[in-house]
């Protein structure tokens, strides 16, 4: 019986998450496809830039990389980074490097020999298929199986998973199978049974090898991806230099290289166990909800091996592949090779090197451990963070909170409101909030036409005699528009001290009948100076003085704004306008008081003969004063 506790618990050991997946911002579109196909639900991050756009990054904390981002980007702004260039300037550099290749090399290059043959011409010590480490984890496993009957198991090489439960779901690290990759596997062996001490390379489909490289046990140093090797290749090979064939140093003796497609280790166990144990598969995105049912499921209903990868075709089209050559045809190519290799003729070889192995290695030297390391939980967070979050979206009834439209890509409106509440998402990525805003700004775009189209019909209509009706039904319209509920003209002069005072001369709804309403500016603490410098006065009853509050604010309208009113370069006077709560002004807002104001004066303020002030101007209904 092995040790079985393969899975570490102290908080001394942190994942070690490599930054391999990036995103070009100036390319993001702020689509949301990366965040729908993401397995974890924080690893995208939505903000905003300098511009005020929609962008989404990586938390490299989080990420998998799975690689399914880079797949669905449609502006090519998610790509992996690999160590192709360190490796060749290492190796320009006189560095002994050998090299372990995928067995999957045999879809990604049609004359993979010359990938070998170029290997070696650039220097490279020796070249290995992994398909020995292939080898090896199948007997690894089914000794493992004979001697420790574990009930039920999760078999994977693929680092992601691992990530997977090591991040999000460490109470199924017991679970995980001990035995390390093939490709770990093989460097261990290499080092223990051939002698290789040279620092190593991988070259693979995978993207994120390097997250389960470990310095202590295996000497792998480079992740190299074939789509970067296929370029450095074309960018290096010497023109006209014919491409001549080389095979690895150890050519595969086994099954291992059917291991190109995911259920190549089913295969390969099932040849050597039959029926004897129960095996379920699984690849692509699916896996992840897999193993949240795992966890959950009744032990009786599992598998006694489930066996998973995260890539949709096995590693072979894994997102580092530079393959061209359709899924079919890959399962093609790998059909046809085990064809030849799983025969009742081949067992008794095959038999015979487990028998090797049982003699040469030891099992437990390709044990691995996991760090559980997970993360600060991820899907609490508090009722009434998530309530403020769904009010920042404007979702106030349980209608518009039930969307679930996935456009933002949370699953349901909830989900995003705790990506709110946590900051990986932003209110604005609400793609429905987002449309009402372009609709409701729609409307007050027409109404503002609409304000403007009224305001001109007023002028041309009123002949002097009913001037003031005329721009006490501009003001009215203009209070209309921005859903005001009052709207005044003040005229502001300086007695012989030089004492400022300000008059109403016309307002919405109309105080002619009160008679010119003067007001004291020590109840306007500060607005003059503002107002004399060309600057509107916002205020809010919330910030106000007694005194304005008690000369301003009446119940139901609590906030107020003046925009300033220059006759040839000089102070005249402003225009108040006075709303509701809940209301304040915005910029957009402003700009449509300022410009209405500017129509309304110049009305006004042609048509005067002298000014109004002193002389009870507007006292009689209309511009009689003359
Ligand atoms: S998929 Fe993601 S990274 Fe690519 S453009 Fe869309 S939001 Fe940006
Ligand atoms: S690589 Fe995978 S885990 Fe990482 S952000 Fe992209 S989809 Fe998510
Ligand atoms: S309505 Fe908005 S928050 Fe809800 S799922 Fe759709 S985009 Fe996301």
């Amino acid at each position: 019986m092995f040790e079985t506790t393969h899975y570490l618990t102290s908080p001394d050991l942190a994942k070690n998450m490599n930054d391999i997946i990036r995103t070009s911002i100036q390319s993001c579109v702020g689509c949301n496809k990366c965040m729908r196909v993401c397995p974890v639900s924080t690893a995208n991050v939505a903000f905003m830039d300098r511009h005020q756009r929609i962008k989404v990054r990586t938390d490299n904390t989080k990420c998998l990389a799975c690689g399914a981002c880079i797949d669905v980007c449609p502006r090519r702004a998610r790509y992996f980074v690999d160590d192709t260039e360190s490796f060749f300037a290492d190796l320009a550099a006189g560095k002994k490097l050998s090299v372990l290749i995928s067995p999957s090399v045999r879809t990604n290059f049609s004359e993979y020999k010359t990938v070998i043959n170029y290997l070696r011409q650039m220097g490279v010590n020796r070249v290995y298929d992994v398909s020995l480490g292939v080898d090896i984890y199948v007997w690894a496993h089914m000794r493992y199986l004979e001697r420790n009957h574990p009930f039920t198991m999760i078999t994977t090489y693929c680092p992601v998973i691992v990530s997977y439960c090591e991040l999000h779901r460490p109470e199924l690290l017991p679970r995980l199978s001990p035995v390390k990759n093939p490709t770990c596997i093989l460097a261990i062996y290499l080092k223990n049974q051939l002698g290789n001490d040279d620092d190593l390379a991988v070259v693979s489909p995978c993207i994120c090898k390097q997250n389960e490289f470990d310095p202590t046990k295996e000497n792998l140093r480079y992740n190299l991806t074939f789509a970067r090797l296929h370029e450095h290749i074309a960018r290096t090979r010497p023109e006209g230099l014919e491409p001549v064939e080389s095979d690895f140093d150890l050519p595969d003796i086994a099954l291992g290289s059917a291991a190109a497609v995911h259920e190549g280790f089913m295969r390969n166990f099932e040849f050597f166990m039959g029926d004897r144990v129960r095996i379920d598969s699984a690849s692509g995105q699916s896996v992840f909800g897999l193993l949240d049912s795992y966890a959950s499921s009744d032990p009786a209903d599992l598998p006694q091996i489930l066996d998973l990868v995260s890539c949709d075709s096995g590693c072979s089209l894994g997102p580092g592949h530079s393959s061209d050559l359709s899924r079919f045809r890959v399962n093609n190519i790998v059909y046809r090779n085990s064809k030849l290799s799983f025969t009742e003729a081949a067992r008794a070889r095959y038999e015979k090197l487990h028998a090797q192995f049982d003699a040469d290695l030891e099992i437990t030297s390709f044990f691995r451990q996991f760090i559980p390391t997970p993360l600060i939980q991820d899907d609490y967070v508090a009722e009434d963070r998530i309530e403020q979050a769904f009010l920042t979206m404007g979702k106030r009834t349980r209608a518009q909170r039930t969307i679930d439209c996935f456009a933002c890509g949370s699953a349901t409106c909830r989900e995003m409101a705790s990506k709110i509440a946590m900051g990986v998402n932003i209110p604005r990525n609400c793609t429905i909030l987002a449309k009402n805003r372009l609709s409701d700004s729609n409307k007050r775009f027409n109404d503002y036409l609409q304000l403007i189209r009224i305001m001109g019909e007023y002028m041309l209509a009123s002949g002097q005699c009913d001037k003031q009706d005329s721009i006490e039904n501009s003001l009215m319209a203009l209070c209309s528009a921005i859903n005001a509920s009052k709207a005044s003209i003040w005229r502001t002069t300086y007695d012989r001290m030089e004492l400022p005072r300000c008059h109403i001369l016309l307002s919405f709804p109309s105080t002619r009948h009160f008679g010119l309403v003067s007001m004291n500016t020590e109840n306007m603490p500060g607005w003059l100076e503002a107002l004399g410098n060309g600057e509107p006065v916002i205020r809010s009853s919330v910030f106000m003085t007694p005194k304005e509050k008690k000369f301003f604010i009446e119940p139901g309208f609590d906030n107020l704004c003046c925009v300033p009113v220059m006759a040839e370069g000089d102070f005249w006077g402003f225009v108040m306008i006075v709303r509701g709560p809940q209301h304040p002004f915005t910029p957009e807002e402003m700009s449509v008081i300022e410009s209405a104001s500017f129509l309304i004066m110049s009305n006004l303020i042609s048509s005067l003969p002298h000014d109004p002030v002193g002389e009870h101007y507007f006292q009689d209904p209309g511009l009689s004063g003359d």
